[in-house]
C-alpha cells in the first residue's frame, strides 16, 4: 500500500553551492512537488537552494509553508510570496513545527543546517517517535562520504542496518519521490 503524501518537509542549502546542477536540481524538485500537488514545507527564507526551490514550486502553482524563526525573519530574509510562513520563537521550535505538519523529509545538499536537520529526523524515527520516510536527494553524488560515515557506524557496532537502511537515497527526483510513496516503516528497537 502506498502511503499518502501530502505535506513534503525540504531541508537544503542556504547557499547555491559552487555548481549549477544544484540549483537546477532544486528547481526540478520544487516543480515536481508543485505537480504532484504535494505542499513543500521549508525553513522559510529567500537564500539559495531555499529560495530556488520555494520559487520553483510557486511558480509551477503548487503551495509552499514556510516556517522560519523570528531571530531570521527578523534579518529581512525571509520569502515574501508563500503560501503561509510561520514565525517561530526559536530554532527548536520551527525544527519541531516543520516535522510535526510533514509527511516525509528530503535533504538536498546544503551545510550544517541541513546536516542538522535530516540527522534529527532519522534519529527520531529510529526511536520509533515518528515514522516517516526520510530522503536524501544525492545530487552530483554530493552525499555519498556521509553515507559511507553510515556504513562505518553500521560496521562499528552504533547503528542498525535495519535503521541505516531506512534511510531513502536518489539522484532522480521522481524516483526519490516515487521511493517517499512506497517506503515502508522497519520497527526494530535501538540498542544492540
Ligand atoms: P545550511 O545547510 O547550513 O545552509 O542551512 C540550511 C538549513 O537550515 C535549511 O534547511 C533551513 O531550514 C535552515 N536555515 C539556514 N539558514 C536559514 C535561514 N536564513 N532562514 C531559515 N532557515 C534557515
Amino acid at each position: 500500500m502506498k502511503n499518502t503524501i501530502k505535506t513534503i518537509c525540504i531541508f537544503c542549502g542556504s547557499s547555491f553551492g559552487n555548481d549549477a546542477i544544484y540549483r537546477e536540481k532544486a528547481e526540478a524538485l520544487g516543480k515536481l512537488l508543485a505537480l504532484e500537488n504535494i505542499t513543500l514545507v521549508y525553513g522559510g527564507s529567500n537564500l539559495g537552494l531555499m529560495g530556488v526551490i520555494a520559487d520553483s514550486a510557486l511558480t509551477n502553482n503548487g503551495k509552499v509553508i514556510g516556517i522560519i524563526p523570528e531571530h531570521l525573519e527578523s534579518k529581512g530574509i525571509s520569502h515574501k510570496r508563500l503560501t503561509n510562513l510561520h514565525i517561530a520563537k526559536t530554532m527548536n521550535e520551527r525544527k519541531a513545527m516543520m516535522i510535526d505538519i510533514s509527511d516525509a523529509f528530503i535533504a538536498l545538499p546544503g551545510g550544517y543546517g541541513t546536516m542538522d536537520e535530516i540527522t534529527e529526523v532519522l534519529s527520531l524515527n529510529q526511536l520509533g517517535i515518528i515514522n516517516k520516510p526520510c530522503g536524501l536527494f544525492n545530487v552530483k553524488g554530493f552525499f555519498n562520504d556521509y553515507l559511507k560515515l553510515h556504513d562505518i557506524m553500521v560496521k562499528e557496532k552504533f547503528l542498525r542496518k535495519e535503521h541505516s537502511n531506512m534511510l531513502i537515497v536518489d539522484e532522480d527526483e521522481k524516483s526519490l519521490i516515487k521511493k517517499i510513496k512506497n517506503y515502508k516503516n522497519v520497527e526494530i528497537g535501538k540498542w544492540f
